[in-house]
């Protein structure tokens, strides 16, 4: 057995083999200590968007290092933070004027929450209520966990977890039960906020939903008085086709959650949106009021120009239409598993597609994820299947031909675990 000095992330040691070590990164690719070239083809747990290296983010990294390090946030600030809020408002759903820092997706969430409630007590209105959907993922702290879906991942937590209402998740043709569930919430008048990941679950299973139903919630909530919190970690640059999920919505939410992506995902930073109306709630002349919130690290100055750096790269090059190009790629390939037996709800949104693989018996999935991620590792490609479900998430720079690769690999691989698993 494998009592790692180092303790990995969602990794159950007892059962898997040493780590490799990569070495080098570069594009598409991961290069491991013995030179063997990996396809990056869920950009490294979905952060790298451009490509690894980008040589303008690296090159602002180097910049930035001869000028400062860490710079205490409160008191002080500093010209790469101010200048990456203002690209941040620039691109981001009309409306929203503040950001605040912070260093991971699941504190962007927590920061957001916490706004959330502040709004609402600062008013001196009692409303403590978050309304989530099922199979929804925030994070992993004991303020997201409580967020997401319940499940062996958290069950060891589950005492110290606080409740949340969840909505069913919008099945076609069971949207209004959604909308009306919601409604029902809302009318209690308790809910402070739904906090939602837009058009599509992440690690939920990559499960999909339409923008209709999307601004059908955000009315709603409008309607009630109840905030809107959009957890964009995932959707955010690109991934589903448009800089922001929400913007397919044509909504604004009153918060809205940023990070991988953020700096091309060379370097961790967070950021959390808000309105004018969820700052103002906070401005007073009453220190009681102040948004509590702090960490560390915030507004890494480093980070904080990786992050203007991919703002330029958004600006100077044609990364939309690199972005149409996957969709394109995506669609032609998938063509081809439409009517494989295999597979079912073959689904894609921009440049994340998905498809799950029919198992015969549910008590294999534990064991099929796994041994796919085996099988795809031995055939250079970095796949993690969310137990049976098959998704690919690239970045941008991915060539149509290794995107080809990926698409012939999941069709052998499914091929060999669907028979181990008989
Ligand atoms: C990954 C993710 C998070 C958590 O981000 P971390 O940086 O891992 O803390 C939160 N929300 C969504 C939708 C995510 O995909």
């Amino acid at each position: 057995m494998n009592r790692s000095t180092v303790w990995h992330p969602f990794t159950q040691h007892a059962l898997e083999p040493p780590m490799k070590r990569i070495a080098s990164t570069q594009g598409a690719y991961l290069t491991d200590e013995d030179g063997n070239r990996i396809l990056d083809a869920i950009s490294s747990w979905w952060v790298i968007t451009h490509g690894h290296r980008h040589p303008t983010i690296m090159e602002a990294i180097r910049a930035a290092t001869e000028a400062y390090d860490q710079i205490i946030f409160a008191e002080f600030s500093h010209e790469a933070a101010e200048r990456l809020a203002e690209g941040l408002i620039g691109i981001a759903p009309a409306g929203l004027k503040h950001v605040f820092y912070s260093d991971s997706g699941s504190t962007a969430v927590e920061v957001a929450v916490k706004m959330a409630l502040g709004y609402f007590h600062n008013q001196g209105e009692p409303r403590d209520r978050i309304v989530v959907m099922e199979h929804g993922y925030h994070g992993d702290t004991i303020g997201t966990m409580s967020t997401g879906e319940r499940g062996v991942f958290n069950a060891a937590y589950e005492p110290l977890l606080f409740g949340v209402d969840r909505l069913p998740f919008p099945e076609a043709n069971s949207e209004q039960d959604t909308l009306d569930r919601f409604e029902a919430f809302c009318r209690t008048g308790r809910v402070a906020a739904l906090l939602i990941e837009p058009l599509i679950l992440g690690a939920g299973g990559m499960k999909i939903y339409g923008a209709t139903l999307l601004a059908g919630l955000k009315k709603i909530a409008e309607q009630h008085g109840c905030l809107f919190i959009a957890d964009e970690v995932m959707t955010g640059w690109g991934r589903t086709g448009t800089m922001f999920a929400c913007e397919q919505a044509g909504l604004t939410p009153d918060i809205l959650c940023t990070s991988k992506g953020l700096t091309g995902g060379a370097l961790p930073l967070a950021a959390t949106l808000a309105t004018g109306d969820i700052f103002d709630a906070h401005l007073s002349t009453d220190r009681r009021k102040t948004f509590f919130h702090s960490s560390s690290y915030t507004a890494n100055p480093i980070a904080c120009a990786a992050g203007v750096a991919n703002l330029e790269v958004w600006r100077n090059e044609p990364v939309i239409e690199r972005i149409r190009d996957l969709e394109t790629a995506h669609r032609l390939n998938l063509l081809r598993y439409e009517a494989d037996a295999r597979f079912a709800n073959i689904r894609q949104l921009g440049t994340i597609a998905a498809l799950d693989l029919i198992v015969p018996a549910g008590g294999y999935l534990a064991k099929v994820g796994p041994h796919m991620r085996r099988l795809f590792r031995d055939r250079g490609l970095l796949i993690r299947p969310l137990g049976n479900v098959l998704y690919l998430m690239p970045p941008y720079c991915v060539t149509t031909s290794e995107l080809e690769y990926a698409y012939d690999t999941i069709g052998e691989v499914a091929a060999i675990a669907l028979e181990h698993a008989q």
